[in-house]
């Protein structure tokens, strides 16, 4: 019988195994290995290089060229065809190799003698480490299978040069065959702020240990196995309510039809096994060759199709290797300075991570609004969105940077990039430290007009920011986030002692408490809903809790509880109808009814307000405003809902912006209605924290504004630069401008009467 190339390739990986098991240093199982593939391929010279720091191929290993030249001869990426295979990431065959034009003759080889070259890159999570070259005197047509072949014992060379063993992993280096180290990507800015840390996949790779296996058939069976287990979870996440507002898993379940039940993926892998490789290293054979094919083709529909390519191979890893103990980063040992990168981030996985350790998040995708992004800036951790192919470009462990301010990553800085940012955060800390030093000044405008500043909190950690940036009080107390931390529904003693706490940290400055605000990006890990099209506009917020007033009661209980003896203040969110008012504000006397009759006592004074964040509320104000005490905007929604655009939609984020004439008009017009009415009007949407758009604010009448810690200080440098008179002046001429956005003319107005933004 004629040996085909799988079973040629087994026998050659059996005997690999063998080398690799035995003893003997790795230099010598390097040596045995070169050694063994010229045996089996009936080739004079089989060499290994191995790329250094500096991106220089080194010659580490080889039969058949000069032993001297072993770690003598170097070739820079890109120089003669060992480099030429390393640049471009693919193989390369050629029966006359000396006649390609990038043949470059290295005399301490000997390696004149030799006619033909089949070389292939030595790749590690998709990138190239090394070559692997094989060379004969005839002018020999290498076939597919020998390429094959050769790929596959690349496989395991990879294992061996990564491990350490061979060379310190300091003085390893990689390209990735498009892009020569190191990278600058730009994205979106989320939050702001510089971090420098080292990578961590939010989702980590599956790292495979055991790449060759004796029995084919009983590897089939276990991919078989897995992919199944793999199909019935994806139908499941599909099916789970839970899961039913991301919108990710859309994108992975239709990628799971094109690669999964794609016979041509699947028929590889099972090709590669029985080339003798275990399924998983099968998997991730394949995985790496579609990887650097994928990357390198310029179609965008198909490069984006790379992340969903990703997502599946690692899926499919995890089911194999770890049997679906899929996990996150966040139950693994941190380093203490952290950089997640992930393709998606929800706000309840962000609260998983131990905040200390985590210096920058990167997202292949997000917009500012989500609310993952609300509360890095609320943690302070710097973000960028939308970097494309992040996962892809970056490894675990690669030094990054995270320039939040102008929404740019580094990923491997060289050293005069670290400098630069070392120096730059260094300015910043001294920024920092300049805002403390304002920490007593009133925010008053140059003209006198004083503005309330208070802080959106949703966590414990935030309230000793009451004092270290001495706001007038809690503006938005986002109590889902609590809700959302914790692995069961809290009950009326926990959240009144919660709240309690809350209140007495605030020492007596205000604190608007919202309601329970869940539904559209905020989920709760133990509470399902169904699936919806439009989770934004769907069953969220007061909806959810009108519908079922015993969560709601429960709520308002332990508020009534902590608030006692204190003033107590309510705030109702995505309240659309004057009619939902007056149900929920129903609900909360009969509260402070029970209150009052089984204990006697009850808040000394409760304020109820409304968030106005969905507009048709806006055209009921004049009865909204006999009924409440305080409105605050949540410019988040409100902005969504009035440009119809999805907050937390990537595509739009940039497509529509606050300091639109629509949204100016609009919000000018809710400040006329408020002040005719005397009741309080705050914004504590993100535009309140961003120094033009809070001048804005102040600008259509707004004078209280609520916001994250880091934003105190920028925005009260602000008012204080201020003199409100000329910029309503100003704006009166802008309200009219037929313009997509005035954001240009405002920049310009503070610039040229020394505002600080
Ligand atoms: C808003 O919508 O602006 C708001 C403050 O609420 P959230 O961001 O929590 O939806
Ligand atoms: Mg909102």
């Amino acid at each position: 019988m004629q040996a085909t190339a799988s079973t040629v390739s087994r026998r050659l990986l059996g005997r690999l195994r063998d080398v690799m098991a035995g003893g003997g240093s790795a230099q010598e199982r390097l040596d045995n290995t070169v050694r063994l593939i010229a045996a089996d391929m009936v080739a004079e010279v089989c060499s290994c290089y191995v790329m250094r720091a500096g991106e220089v191929l080194e010659l580490f290993a080889t039969e058949g060229l000069l032993k001297t030249a072993v770690h003598e001869t170097r070739l820079r990426v890109g120089e003669g065809l060992v480099g030429d295979i390393a640049a471009h990431a693919r193989p390369l065959a050629l029966a006359d190799a000396q006649s390609h034009p990038n043949f470059a003759y290295r005399p301490e080889t000997g390696e004149e003698v030799f006619h033909s070259l089949v070389g292939v890159p030595i790749i590690r999570g998709g990138r190239v480490i090394g070559v692997l070259v094989v060379q004969n005197k005839s002018q020999r047509h290498y076939t597919e299978e020998e390429i094959e072949t050769l790929e596959t014992v690349a496989m395991v060379l990879a294992e061996l040069i990564s491990s350490g063993a061979l060379i310190n992993p300091e003085e390893l280096a990689a390209v990735d065959g498009n892009a020569v180290l190191p990278l600058r990507m730009e994205g979106a800015r989320l939050t702001g702020g510089i971090g420098i840390g080292v990578a961590v996949m939010h989702e980590p790779r599956v790292v495979v240990q055991k790449l060759v296996a004796e029995d084919p058939e009983a590897e089939m069976a276990r991919l078989r196995a897995a992919l199944g287990a793999m199909r019935n979870s994806l139908d499941e996440m599909f099916e789970a309510q839970d899961l039913a507002f991301s919108g990710e898993h859309r994108d992975v379940l239709e990628t799971f039809r094109m690669f999964a039940e794609d016979a041509g993926w699947t028929a590889r892998i099972a090709e590669t096994i029985q080339s003798g490789l275990t399924a998983e290293a099968a998997v991730q054979k394949v995985h790496e060759d579609t990887r650097v094919r994928m990357s390198q083709v310029s179609d965008p529909y198909l490069r984006e199709r790379l992340h969903d390519f990703e997502d599946i191979a690692n899926r499919l890893l995890q089911h194999l290797v770890r049997g679906n103990q899929a996990g996150t980063a966040a139950s693994t040992d941190l380093p203490e300075n952290a950089v997640l990168v992930c393709r998606s981030l929800g706000p309840t996985e962000l609260l998983d991570y131990d905040r200390r350790r985590l210096r920058g998040i990167v997202l292949e995708e997000g917009s500012p609004t989500m609310h993952v992004a609300i509360l890095a800036r609320a943690l302070d951790i710097p973000m960028v969105g939308r970097v494309k192919d992040a996962l892809a470009k970056i490894e675990a462990l690669d030094p990054v940077i995270v320039d939040g301010d102008n929404g740019q990553v580094f990923a491997r800085p060289p050293d005069d990039i670290q400098d630069m940012f070392a120096a730059n955060m260094a300015s910043r800390a001294a920024k920092v430290a300049a805002y403390a030093a304002m920490r007593d000044l009133p925010p008053i405008t140059r003209c006198g007009q004083s503005v309330r500043m208070m802080l959106n909190a949703g966590l414990l950690v935030d309230l000793p920011q009451l004092d270290s940036t001495g706001a007038d009080g809690i503006g938005l107390y986002r109590t889902e986030m609590p809700f959302m931390a914790r692995s069961q529904l809290p009950d009326v003693g926990q959240q009144a002692n919660l709240y309690t706490r809350i209140l007495d940290m605030a020492d007596g400055k205000p604190v608007m408490f919202r309601t329970l605000d869940v539904g559209s990006d905020k989920l709760l890990p133990y509470w399902s809903s169904a699936r919806e099209d439009n989770p934004a506009m769907g069953w969220r917020s007061i909806r959810i809790t009108l519908d079922r007033p015993a969560v709601l009661r429960t709520q308002l209980r332990a508020l009534v509880r902590a608030g006692l003896g204190r003033d107590l203040n309510i705030m109702f969110p995505m309240v659309a109808e004057v009619a939902e008012l007056d149900s929920l504000r129903q609900i909360l006397n009969l509260e402070l009814e029970r209150h009052r009759l089984r204990q006697g006592v009850a808040p000394d004074r409760v304020r109820v307000g409304t968030m106005l964040e969905v507009p048709a509320l806006a055209w009921q104000l004049p009865a909204l405003l006999k009924r409440v005490d305080f409105v605050s905007i949540g410019s988040n929604d409100l902005m969504q809902f009035l440009f119809a655009a999805d907050r937390g939609n990537p595509r739009i984020a940039e497509r529509y912006d606050v300091l639109a004439p629509a949204m100016l008009n609009f919000l000018r017009w809710i400040a006329r209605e408020c002040r005719k009415a005397g009741v309080q009007l705050s914004v504590c949407g993100e535009m309140a924290g961003r120094p033009l758009e809070a001048m804005a604010l102040l600008g259509v009448g707004i004078r209280n504004l609520s916001m994250s810690a880091p934003s105190i200080g920028p925005v009260k440098a602000m008012v204080r630069s201020l003199f409100l008179p000329s910029l309503e002046e100003y704006m009166a001429t802008l309200y009219d401008r037929p313009d997509h956005s005035v954001r240009q003319y405002l920049r310009n107005f503070a610039l040229d009467h020394g505002v600080s933004i």
